[in-house]
């Protein structure tokens, strides 16, 4: 299936020199003319790679305020500078839908340098924006709203487990809400300066790749975010979810581990006068980052597998949480940040081990006594 609609995308780019030819003529393009539209494609190509190298500058005002954590996001540079990743699943999958959507757009490409603007950077800001702001169908999870009642219930629990009641608020992205222009232009009209002309002009350019392109934007990287905000916000977009799943991977176990992280990064948002790190927290360098996203991940293997919260077995777990932490350079935040996989996996697995000792006497720990646990094994946790 995958091969198909590679065929279809390089078809598309074809079908411009071809449409002039007799139906005869249709049935056996020549290799002349299949040769130079290879050359147009692969110079429009490098144009692109050059331009993203030299950093793409978007036409939006926004940045989401306070501090934050971002552990999904797509990286253009990555995605079209060739990375030296390894060959697993979840790699094959995301590496595959670079290719398409970055095919989806060259092949459509004039080579007008907004169209990157607009395309490969403001749609994921507007994106982000519809997700976070509440604009476009935020409160359902899914790209038909099948998770919606699932994603609901985990938040239940998670406010029951970690005592945290109505304190966080878990919201979806989806590709489908770049599909509504109307939508699309009342962003630019209050998020952006740009005039009424632009605003015009980037709409034009957003109608021509929604209608010439089918990656454009239903690739599913339009909908990869996954964050948690300060001030009590998650975003996880359909999109993460179903590359993930994929793999192979149980959707549900995959909502359900992005979810517990997230709300990780919530438990150390709304501790972050208390608890004392041997760094501090959230200050922006790779120890500090590591740290909290370690602490993260104890956090994810201590609720979902302990019996009075996700109640997974770890075997199911484990698999999901390695499938996202071998991510590594293929388009996600840097693992030097992160942690390394192993750090990751024995991070959420010293979470469960935790979870096992005590939950035969039906107990959860108080979040500060979870934290001190995390925190006395950290040291050999980083040391792997
Ligand atoms: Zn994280």
């Amino acid at each position: 299936m995958k091969t198909t609609k590679k065929k279809v995308l390089v078809a598309v780019a074809f079908g411009l020199i071809l449409a002039s030819c007799s139906t005869d003529e249709l049935k056996k393009p020549s290799e002349h003319s299949l040769e130079l539209d290879k050359r147009q494609v692969q110079g429009r190509s490098s144009t692109l790679e050059n331009t993203i190298s030299d950093g793409i500058v978007g036409n939006l005002n926004w940045t989401i305020s306070g501090k934050k954590v971002h552990d999904f996001s797509h990286d253009l540079n990555k995605a079209v500078i060739p990375s030296e990743c390894d060959n697993t699943p979840f790699r094959a999958v995301t590496s595959y839908y670079n290719n398409a959507l970055i095919n989806g757009f060259i092949s459509n490409w004039d080579g007008n340098p907004d169209a990157i603007s607009v395309i490969l950077d403001d749609y994921f800001v507007i994106n982000q924006i519809a997700a976070l702001d509440d604009y476009k169908n935020a409160d359902t999870f899914g790209a038909n709203g099948e998770y919606t009642n699932y994603v609901k219930n985990n938040v239940r629990s998670l406010e029951k487990f970690w005592n945290m009641p109505n304190l966080i608020t878990v919201r979806g992205q989806h590709t489908s809400s770049l599909q509504d222009l109307d939508f699309i232009r009342f962003i630019y009209e209050n998020y952006s300066s740009a005039s009424p002309a632009d605003v015009d002009y980037f709409l034009s350019i957003a109608e021509h790749f929604n209608t010439a392109s089918d990656q454009i934007p239903e690739n599913p990287f339009y909908a990869s975010d996954g964050f948690a905000t300060f001030d009590g916000f998650i975003v996880i977009g359909d999109g993460i979810v179903s590359m993930l799943s994929e793999t192979g991977l149980d959707p549900k176990v995959i909502w359900s581990s992005i979810l517990a992280h997230e709300w990780g990064h919530q438990i150390q948002f709304k501790n972050y006068n208390i608890w004392n790190y041997p760094v501090p927290a959230f200050n922006g360098t790779p120890e500090s980052t590591r740290m909290t996203e370690l602490e993260a991940d104890f956090l994810t293997g201590y609720y979902l597998t302990h019996k009075l919260g996700g109640t997974y077995n770890w075997k199911r777990v484990e698999d999901v949480l390695s499938a996202f932490y071998n991510i590594g350079d293929c388009g996600f935040t840097s693992p030097g940040h992160h942690g390394t996989p192993n750090q990751r996996i024995e991070a959420a697995r010293q979470g469960y081990l935790y979870a096992a000792n005590q939950q035969k006497k039906g107990h959860i720990s108080a979040p500060q006594v979870v934290h001190d646990a995390f925190i006395s094994r950290l040291p050999a946790i980083v040391g792997l």
